[in-house]
């Protein structure tokens, strides 16, 4: 049976990943994007699919109750893959109102929605919001405490982390209180093809190509965890397709890398694979700059639960995922030159060059 999916977010980063994925996988159903094309949205992102008759793309606010009520009842929308969020720790602190907008007032949105909609139908058995969210609500840990697990509890940091971690109990609630069939994922950072340029892996790939100093905070000793994308937009696959309602489902690459690592290895990688770089080796743009306000040092997430109830394993080593993603940084200069514009620019100064 073909399903109809509204794909809140879905012209950023990871939103269009999952498009595509989702588009090549189940060709038979509909998908319908909403995204206000914020400074992270590109809708160029998803040009591939825009001739697709299964296939809609509407320009739209999540905090926009018409519209939403409106798209839920014509399209006949039974699954909410809710990405949209403002996205960025370092923007939630030099400008924290959008978070609490669009990551909780956007999705309180969308949950009401959803829930007339859902009771408007009689509760159908099929219908599912999933919610996707980050590690970050957890935290930060230090060197020998555990992974991250489901049961861990929520101690947000920054604005960001705290807008989602607000999102998230939201979500948590609903299917609490009404029984909405909500899912919640936290996971760990993203990377790959698509990705804006104001974070670490393009950020410092660009860098490294215009011959620019490579910012790293503090000591650089900050350890994440790393999930390739694609392995992102397959586990949430399978949580849309066998997860539980009312469960999370942590996702995590198994990749924990001090964020110094991290980049000696893609400077490594853009030494082997770009030719002419204004200097060489790359390792030498390597500036620390002032630490981030409110800086977490560890993130590890454990993704037992995931693995064993719904058989999801990631599909590449962080090695091979980097050499992925900075072969496709070098093929798509036409793709990232564009989205360094003059409010980018802006915001690198103000975030970088001034303290
Ligand atoms: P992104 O910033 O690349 O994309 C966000 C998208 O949401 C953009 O297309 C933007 O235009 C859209 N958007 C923003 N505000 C909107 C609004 N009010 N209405 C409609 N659309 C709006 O983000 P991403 O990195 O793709 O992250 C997607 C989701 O995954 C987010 O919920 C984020 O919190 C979560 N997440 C991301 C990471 C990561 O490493 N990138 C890690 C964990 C969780």
């Amino acid at each position: 049976m073909s399903r109809n999916l509204l794909v809140t977010g879905g012209a950023g980063f990871i939103g269009s990943n999952f498009v595509h994925h989702w588009c090549k996988s189940y060709p038979n159903d509909r998908v319908v994007v909403l995204d206000a094309l914020t400074y992270a949205g590109n809708r160029g992102n998803l040009a591939a699919l825009e001739k697709e008759e299964n296939f809609r793309f509407v320009k739209g606010d999540i905090c926009d109750r018409t519209l939403i009520d409106k798209l839920l009842q014509t399209e006949n929308i039974d699954i909410i893959a809710h990405f949209a969020a403002e996205s960025h720790v370092d923007r939630s602190i030099i400008g924290p109102g959008a978070f609490v907008q669009t990551n909780v007032v956007g999705t309180f949105t969308l949950l009401e929605a959803f829930r007339q909609h859902w009771q408007t139908n009689e509760k159908p058995l099929n219908y599912r919001f999933l919610h996707v969210s980050t590690d970050e609500v957890y935290g930060s840990l230090a060197p020998n405490d555990p992974a991250f697990c489901e049961t861990t509890p929520y101690a947000p940091n920054s604005p960001y982390s705290a807008s989602k971690a607000g999102s998230d109990h939201l979500v948590r609630a609903y299917y609490h209180t009404y029984g909405l069939p909500t899912i919640i994922t936290n996971c760990s950072n993203n990377y790959g093809y698509y990705q804006f340029p104001e974070k670490l892996i393009p950020l410092m790939c660009i860098n490294i190509l215009m011959g620019k100093p490579l910012p790293v905070y503090g000591d650089g000793k900050n350890v994440r965890d790393w999930l390739y994308v694609a392995d992102h937009c397959s586990a949430i696959e399978v949580v849309i397709q066998r997860g539980t309602p009312g469960e999370t489902y942590n996702i995590g690459g198994n990749n924990e890398v001090e964020n110094i690592n991290l980049v000696q290895m893609l400077c490594q990688l853009m030494d082997e694979l770009a030719p002419d770089l204004p200097v060489r080796p790359s390792q030498n743009l390597i500036t620390f700059v002032k630490d981030r306000l409110g800086h977490d040092r560890r993130y590890a997430i454990n993704s037992n639960k995931l693995q064993t109830e719904l058989e999801w394993t990631p599909s590449v080593t962080v090695e091979e995922g980097l050499r992925l993603t900075v072969e496709w940084y070098l093929a798509h200069r036409h793709w990232w030159e564009p989205l360094l514009s003059e409010e980018y620019q802006t915001y690198y100064h103000k975030n970088y060059l001034q303290s």
